[in-house]
């Protein structure tokens, strides 16, 4: 067990907020809670890795403790084991049966509530690695393309609740493929990773970069307009540009830039977040046509602005 995880103890009487306590102590972070009420409360303040839940209490009871945890989107996640002196399979199957993830009966005995508190953790952490692993793309450690999709459908949402703007840049590397031809396929990963580590640099807290797919990138900013938009573009295309990665072959050679298209837009209801993407997109490909390393950006008029 690692300390970094928490658990939090649910218990009405305070001995047994001790005994547990003293139980789990030195492997993890205790939070202790000596009611339903509070408990819920703790979890939805602290997210612990897992709770240990007494079924019988006063006022709430574990049962209804339980039902409440499952049915708050902060805390329905999170594992619980019934702790219980109640000796009855009746009870042990509703508690599996309303997702308890563990049954544990009175009295304890120190290495079978570790072992079970320890397993659940591991469980905990190899779930949270899976969830991490899947929304990162493994050569930029960059967001991927999967994570792009949950985080833009939420600002999204957010914009349109908040009438606030969001702005959404595609980017592509200019003749990527020229620049295999030259060093090959492993030489051109490590460029995928520099570019993506400047953009990452440049937008930082201010939004997500994701890797779209092969040489292609995607920044989301909410709340972000189109002139701030475009100057954080601007920076991402410097940076590039600085990272002076040169290439020469017999029939070409050039220095390693990027295209950008972007677009803001205040949705509404009646707008497609697809459009929004394909406005972009269109953009970068209006960029690509007209010369590469530029930026254009789609007005709301549909004319588009030549940004470099
Ligand atoms: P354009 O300026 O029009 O974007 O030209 P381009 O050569 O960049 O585009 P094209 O679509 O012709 O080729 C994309 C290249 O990107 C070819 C492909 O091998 C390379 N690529 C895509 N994914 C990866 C990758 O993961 N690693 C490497 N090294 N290259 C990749
Ligand atoms: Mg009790
Ligand atoms: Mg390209």
């Amino acid at each position: 067990m690692a300390k970094e995880q928490r658990v939090l103890v649910i218990d009405d009487e305070k001995i047994n907020l001790k005994i547990i306590g003293d139980m789990l102590n030195d492997d993890v972070h205790i939070i202790m809670a000596k009611s339903g009420e509070q408990g819920i409360r703790k979890a939805i303040e602290y997210q612990p890795d897992l709770i240990l839940l007494d079924v019988v209490m006063p006022e709430m009871d574990g049962f209804e403790t339980m039902s409440r945890l499952r049915h708050n989107v902060q805390t329905s996640a999170i594992p619980v084991i019934f702790i219980t002196a109640l000796n009855d399979a009746s009870h042990e199957e509703k508690a599996l049966l309303m997702g308890a993830s563990d049954y544990i009966q009175k009295p304890l005995h120190t290495n079978i509530v570790q072992a079970r508190v320890r397993l659940h953790l591991e469980l905990v952490k190899q779930r949270k690695l899976l969830e991490e692993l899947a929304n990162i793309d493994p050569l930029t450690a960059l967001a991927n393309r999967r994570k792009y999709q949950d985080v833009i459908a939420d600002e999204w949402q957010n914009a349109i609740h908040n009438h606030r703007c969001i702005s959404l840049l595609v980017i592509d590397i200019d003749n990527f493929k020229q620049y295999n031809d030259c060093y090959g396929h492993a030489t051109g990963d490590t460029v995928l990773k520099q570019v993506a580590a400047v953009l990452a640099n440049q937008v930082a807290d201010k939004g997500l970069v994701a890797r779209y797919g092969g040489e292609e990138f995607v920044i989301v900013l909410p709340g972000y307009s189109q002139e701030a938009s475009i100057e954080i573009a601007r920076y991402c295309m410097q940076d590039v540009e600085s990272l002076n990665l040169v290439y020469s072959h017999e029939e070409f050679s050039g220095k390693v830039t990027v295209s950008v298209g972007g677009a803001t837009k205040v949705p509404t209801t009646k707008c497609d977040i697809d459009d929004f993407f394909n406005m972009a997109d269109e953009m970068l490909g209006v960029a690509k046509k007209s010369g590469k390393n530029k930026i254009l950006w789609k007005l709301p008029c549909d004319l588009p602005i030549v940004a470099k």
